[in-house]
């Protein structure tokens, strides 16, 4: 039954709460429009505000009781996981989100290297890495002997916080177990936490990345080795050969040999 319940698009209440969201949706359309045929009585324009106020509590409460049920591990795929997360409203950042970026890549990766959030073309196509900073991250990781799609890709935010800011504690807290359900699924045997807010939020720490990187430390038992995230690269192109030192180490956990030396 929940499975003929998925397919249909989710659970009653979800489904329910979707309809109530369209509906509202609908009937502001229309009176912006000026239409004619939504004749209301102001006692009946009361009710009908209260009513869909609370359809959006509801669908709200809906959503928060799918996701919990999602992070305590009551999703069995990644798929299922990204479409219980596209309704997560959990923080302000849900609110002006082009895209959310749920990550790619391989769902059995023995590797998985995460950043921090989404920017503007992250945003805007709903794919991680995919600026300036994502092409060298794609060539630090076939560098690596891998082909992007072999690995895996995660931020730790899923949606963009405005003007590029730092993530906030806050929104990390609400995120960070839709992180760590993806990790649940994909059970890899390495993350790479690009960058402080990854290395902080991974590992439950505030030291300087320059203190983290290099050294291996764990996050549920999988060994993470923090570096320098790639836009620090970009700027401060000193910091490549201390990158790919870090994943020299990451190849030698997996027992893989690096094909050439990164660039
Ligand atoms: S950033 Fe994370 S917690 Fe905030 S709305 Fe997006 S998916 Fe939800």
């Amino acid at each position: 039954m929940k499975d003929v319940d998925r397919e249909a698009g989710g659970t009653p209440a979800l489904q329910m709460t979707d309809f109530i969201r369209d509906l509202k949706q609908y009937l502001l359309q229309m009176v912006q429009e000026g239409a004619k045929t939504v004749y209301l009585s102001s006692e009946g324009k009361e009710s009908l505000e209260r009513f869909l106020q609370k359809g959006g509590e509801l669908s709200r409460r809906a959503v928060e009781q799918e996701s919990s049920r999602a992070i305590r591990g009551g999703v069995r795929s990644l798929r299922e996981l990204e479409e219980v997360m596209r309704k997560c409203h959990k923080c302000p950042l849900g609110e002006d989100r082009l895209n959310l970026v749920f990550g790619e890549g391989n769902e059995e990766a023995e590797v998985v290297f995460v950043g921090e959030a989404p920017g503007a073309d992250e945003d805007e196509q709903g794919r991680p890495f995919v600026g300036r900073a994502g092409q060298l991250l794609r060539k630090i990781i076939r560098a690596m002997g891998y082909e992007p799609e072999e690995v895996y890709i995660a931020n730790i935010l899923k949606c963009r916080p405005p003007m590029n800011r730092d993530p906030l504690p806050e929104e990390t807290e609400r995120c960070f177990p839709y992180l760590s359900a993806q990790l649940k699924l994909i059970k890899p045997k390495v993350i790479v936490a690009l960058g402080k807010h990854a290395a902080h939020a991974l590992l439950g720490v505030k030291t300087p990345i320059t203190k983290l990187r290099g050294n291996w430390a764990r996050f549920q038992g999988i060994p993470v080795m923090p570096t320098f995230h790639p836009s620090y690269l970009l700027r401060n192109m000193g910091g490549k050969k201390e990158v790919w030192d870090d994943m020299q180490e990451v190849l030698k956990v997996l027992g893989r040999t690096p094909k050439k030396h990164g660039s």
